[in-house]
């Protein structure tokens, strides 16, 4: 058996911080406001030390985050003349594999992993992972303050970013008193919450809004209630103009219906079959796209399924049964 690599401490993280000169940040493809803002706050952090930052991302910015700073530093390319120390930190996923396929490989002894997630693999030399924790922000608020560096308005911003994306406003169970508190901390500290609220859960736009039109009407409920499904295909994106940065929040509209304990969305576009899977509490969905490939959290998870549509329902509806649904 492979001994699964320990977990670095706090002061571990920060000395090794310290020590580098230069940075890349790595958020995860899809990218959502916590893998954002999370590299965004330490990278807007450590420049204030006179560090060399770089963003890397395989994705896009999307639109909804546009707002935050220095995302027009985001790119899926890297500079020529990194020097051969420079730390890669991978923001908020459970194996290497999330960073996508345009990232070259990196030695290990250059990977700080910082994480939430549930199954984390520890990819890196130095894994930073609190699987308490509600949003990997909240993990790099712990290492700025660790190392005393000034939460200022900027760095604010995209933590709060961070901790709402992954509360969904606050709306998740997730949300404790310490989170609350944070997050007030963090408004104090200049984060400008009206500016995330806007931007991030009332800023749709008009063919998002006919696409989960069109996914509700299309939804079945199944398992005498418990669980809730529906899919978005290439014919529903092009009828409603939309693409795939618009289906974000149709899952959460499955979970909440009376007596749903899971909920699924099925999104066939782009040359696969990517399943958002989110739980009300009784079932472990992580657990559940873990058997699949996927990973998440105990109410949050997802996963590509290695087939047709019809196929990934099918494949979903028994693996959840086996799970006790
Ligand atoms: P989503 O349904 O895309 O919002 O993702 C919900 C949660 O599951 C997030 O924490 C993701 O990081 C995680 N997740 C989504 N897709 C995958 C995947 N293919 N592999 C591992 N984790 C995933
Ligand atoms: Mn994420
Ligand atoms: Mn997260």
């Amino acid at each position: 058996m492979i001994e699964e690599a320990r977990l670095a401490t706090t002061d571990e993280v920060v000395a090794e911080l310290e020590k580098r000169t230069t940075f890349v940040m790595v958020s995860h493809v899809k990218p959502d406001g916590d893998t954002l803002g999370a590299g965004l706050a330490l990278g807007i952090a450590l420049k204030t030390l006179g560090k060399r930052v770089y963003y890397f991302q395989q994705d896009p910015v999307p639109r909804n985050l546009r707002f935050l700073p220095d995302t027009e530093y985001v790119s899926r390319g890297l500079p020529a003349d990194l020097p051969e120390d420079t730390l890669f930190v991978f923001f908020d996923m459970s194996s290497v594999a999330r960073a996508g396929e345009y990232l070259p490989a990196v030695a290990r002894k250059n990977i700080l992993n910082i994480d939430h997630h549930l199954g984390n693999e520890r990819f890196g030399a130095f894994n930073y992972i609190i699987e308490s924790e509600a949003s990997t922000g909240s993990c790099v608020l712990l290492l700025l303050q660790a190392m005393r560096l000034p939460i200022t308005p900027a760095v604010a911003t995209c933590l709060l970013t961070c901790i709402m994306t992954d509360t969904g406003g606050f709306m998740h169970s997730n949300t404790t008193p310490d989170v609350l508190r944070t997050a007030a901390m963090l408004m104090e500290a200049g984060a400008d919450k009206v500016q995330i609220t806007e931007n991030i859960f009332a800023n749709k736009r008009f063919a998002a809004q006919r696409l989960l039109g069109f996914a509700l009407s299309n939804a079945t409920l199944e398992e005498d209630g418990r669980y809730c499904w529906t899919y978005v295909d290439e014919a529903m994106l092009e009828r409603a103009g939309a693409d795939g940065e618009d289906t974000e929040e149709i899952v959460n509209h499955l979970r909440a219906v009376e007596g749903v304990e899971v909920a699924a969305l099925f999104k066939a576009f782009d040359g696969a079959v990517r399943v958002s899977l989110r739980s009300s509490g009784r079932i472990n969905v992580q657990a559940v796209a873990a058997t699949m490939g996927g990973g998440g959290h105990f109410m949050a998870a997802g996963l590509t399924y290695p087939g047709d549509l019809q196929a990934a329902i099918a494949g979903v509806r028994e693996a959840l049964r086996k799970a006790g649904l």
